[in-house]
């Protein structure tokens, strides 16, 4: 039996690790598939049939990825989390996808304890597959199963968030670090799409459950040379939802395209209870 950081769903008692189940006291027991992530979403947290980012997109989004094209934003989070990862420390990525930035980490920091929460079924095994030793379930972020005060660290990358959540399962002075896109973070695929392109809103800084310590920046042009990498960049972008026909046969069209990736990686630490 090994312990774990994760919670029971039903009753909320410590689950241990034994081979390829998890158990708490009460003998709730949940099964993890071979290589695959642990199932810890009750029902009832589920909205639809298959929650989360669908399957094609979480498998377009790792083939993206696994090109390198965002690596410049993968050691700008690693980077910021080195001073913080000790030998067992302990990190969640809440909503890590198919767990292309948590492996990062946690080929940077490989005596940390390294767990990622994703409510997409085939991200979460995907990301589970790649980091053998890491831990991995599927989990919202809005309800982490995930002991209280159990994490020096945690990460959010473009995922929803959910401070009370991210607070709770943070130790004392716990570490958070969010990425979001930059201003003109994408803007000549914008550009090359929309009659009007905008910026991104880029919004005050500052969260009510943490106190922010830094912004780092992590910027590179990037050059795309088939449909298909154009169109996975695409579709891991929330325009993706709105984008009339108009717009679809401009992006089909692109053969190559040249663009900007801006991201910005914020820093906080966990506000003390007593405001010190
Ligand atoms: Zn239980």
């Amino acid at each position: 039996m090994s312990e774990t950081i994760w919670k029971c769903p039903v009753c909320g008692g410590a689950l241990q690790a034994e081979g390829l189940s998890l158990q708490c006291e009460k003998r709730h027991n949940f099964d993890r598939a071979k290589k695959g992530a642990v199932y810890l979403l009750p029902s009832h947290q589920k909205h639809s049939d298959i929650p989360g980012d669908n399957p094609e997109m979480v498998r377009a989004r790792r083939e993206f990825l696994g090109k390198g094209y965002y690596a410049h934003l993968r050691d700008t989070i690693c980077d910021a989390l080195r001073p913080v990862l000790q030998s067992g420390s302990v990190l969640l990525d809440a909503g890590c996808g198919e767990g292309y930035y948590t492996k990062g980490i946690h080929e940077m920091a490989q005596n940390s304890e390294i767990y990622g929460v994703d409510i997409s079924k085939t991200a979460a095994n995907l990301a589970a597959k790649a980091d053998p030793t890491g831990h991995y379930a599927v989990a919202s972020v809005f309800h982490l199963p995930v002991l209280d005060a159990s994490c020096d660290a945690v990460v959010s990358i473009f995922a929803p968030y959910c401070g009370e959540e991210f607070q709770r399962v943070l130790k004392p002075d716990g570490i958070f670090v969010m990425a979001i896109p930059a201003a003109r973070h994408l803007w000549e695929l914008k550009a090359a799409v929309y009659d009007c392109p905008y910026e991104n809103a880029v919004k005050d800084y500052a969260l009510e459950e943490f106190q922010f310590l830094e912004k780092r920046e992590a910027k590179r042009e990037i050059d795309l040379t088939s449909t298909g990498d154009i169109q996975s960049l695409f579709g891991m972008t929330p325009y993706a939802y709105r984008t009339g026909a108009k717009e679809r046969e401009r992006l089909a069209s692109l053969e190559t395209l040249h663009v900007r990736t801006e991201f910005e990686v914020l820093i906080y630490r966990k506000e003390n209870a007593h405001g010190i």
